[in-house]
């Protein structure tokens, strides 16, 4: 299996031969990954492994890629599943974003994009994890992955954003899912496009619950169309092509989002909760603060 990790400050692509390898590659790198080597290495893979198949993860621009370069003959050897994708940064971006803090990405151990309250894996004992914000409140960086504003230009007229998928598995988040109870741990969504695909989802014993395509598909914007353009990325990113640091770009052109979040700081360290009243205690504000608001995408780093 070939798949994206996040090696010495690079998101880049390893294979993986062994279930034990696969932690490495788990989590959603908000980053455009480079794919640099990919397609020579799966092509060395299938002719050197006669018997086996290979399977390549990616974002549906990179798995159109390996599919036009991977000649017809070898194609049934060739197993895929894209990602559905909002868009990407460019590294350059998340760089800029870290210097603030002074975190350097060749000195970065592991970076989490998005949270499920996993526990910290076991190659990261040693580690030490480095605070942005505080638990609770949310990073510019994510926020503004999140508005669609930081992507590079061509994933605005992404070509792949649309119901039919270039690969033989899609996965996504089930976004309006109608499996309400299962809705706190995080339901995936898994689209089968191929025969191939339908067989593969059916070996790995996996808990599947039959939904609704229309409603998902409904529910999640780049099943549909790309992200959409808008102006005020063009002054974030005449800001940043400045040399502006991340956070006062942010202040600059979307300066809501950054006093929503410069508050959320001061009231998430007051010592007491000023909006939240106990009727246990007369109606008085009591001592409970809430650390975690439901937020679970943070960029979290370990050094
Ligand atoms: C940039 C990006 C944008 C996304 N946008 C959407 C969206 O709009 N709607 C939606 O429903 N889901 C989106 N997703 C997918 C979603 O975040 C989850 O990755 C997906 O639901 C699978 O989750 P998981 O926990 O099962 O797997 P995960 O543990 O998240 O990982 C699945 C695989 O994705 C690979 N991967 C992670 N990041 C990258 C990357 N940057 N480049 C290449 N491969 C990568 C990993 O190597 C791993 O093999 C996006 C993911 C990414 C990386
Ligand atoms: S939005 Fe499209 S072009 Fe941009 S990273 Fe995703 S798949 Fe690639």
């Amino acid at each position: 299996m070939f798949a994206c990790i996040f090696w010495q400050g690079r998101f880049v692509f390893e294979m993986a031969s062994k279930k034990e390898e696969l932690k490495w590659f788990q989590g959603s790198k908000y980053v455009k990954s480079d794919p640099m080597g990919l397609y020579q290495k799966i092509l060395e893979q299938i002719q050197n492994e006669k018997n086996k198949n290979v399977l390549v993860i990616g974002l549906p621009c990179q798995i159109a890629g390996v599919k036009r370069v991977i000649a017809e003959k070898y194609q049934k050897k060739l197993l895929t599943i894209d990602l559905i994708c909002h868009g990407t940064p460019a590294p350059a971006m998340l760089e800029n974003f870290l210097r603030q803090y002074s975190i350097r990405m060749e000195d970065v151990k592991d970076i989490r994009f998005r949270g499920k309250g996993n526990k910290k894996p076991d190659y990261l004992a040693g580690a030490e994890e480095i605070k942005i914000v505080p638990a609770g409140v949310g990073d510019c960086y994510t926020r503004l992955f999140m508005e669609g504003v930081t992507y590079t230009e061509n994933c605005y007229k992404c070509p792949y954003a649309k119901r039919e998928r270039v690969s033989d598995v899609t996965v996504g988040d089930s976004w309006g899912s109608q499996l309400k109870s299962e809705a706190g741990n995080g339901i995936s969504l898994i689209l089968c496009n191929t025969e191939q695909g339908i067989k593969m989802v059916e070996r790995a014993g996996l808990t599947l619950r039959e939904v609704d395509i229309e409603n998902a598909i409904a529910h999640n914007g780049q099943l549909n169309k790309p992200v959409e353009y808008s102006k005020k990325r063009d002054l974030f990113m005449a800001a940043i092509k400045k040399g502006m640091p991340f956070n006062r770009a942010v202040a600059r052109c979307f300066p809501k989002i950054y006093i929503k979040y410069a508050l959320k700081r001061i009231y998430i360290k007051m010592p007491f909760d000023p909006f939240h009243k106990n009727p246990k205690l007369g109606g008085e504000n009591h001592l409970v603060r809430h650390p975690n608001m439901g937020i679970s995408f943070q960029i979290q780093i370990w050094k």
